[in-house]
């Protein structure tokens, strides 16, 4: 029959696990470049721009009348309403004036 995790222990696990997804400190969140949008967590340098205006294109069976587009570089979209819209602006224009920003000739590891 295994052990439980000493207390310790677990909440270290915990701590470890959730440090990836920038969750163990809310400081950490509004530095990390991801922004949430429709349920998924998005890096933000997948993004290419945010519509200012709500979606409209006459389609009878448009599924997005209304939604606010935010176009990936993967030549897709995600769609959303006005608030995240605003969120992911805020967080692309704090990223794009982060001085850590200015750093040159790294590109992340894939
Ligand atoms: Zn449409």
């Amino acid at each position: 029959m295994p052990s439980p995790l000493p207390p310790a222990a677990a909440k270290s696990y915990i701590e470890q696990s959730a440090d990836r997804f920038f969750y163990s400190n809310p400081d950490k969140l509004m530095d990390s470049p991801i922004v949430k949008v429709d349920d998924k967590f998005v890096p933000l340098y997948r993004i290419v721009w945010a519509s200012d205006i709500p979606h409209f294109c006459g389609e009878p069976d448009c599924m997005h009348e209304g939604d606010y587009e935010i176009r990936l570089d993967v030549d897709d979209s995600l769609w959303t309403n006005a608030i995240e819209r605003d969120e992911v602006v805020q967080a692309l224009t704090r990223w794009c004036s982060d001085p850590r920003g200015e750093e040159r000739g790294e590109e992340p590891g894939w």
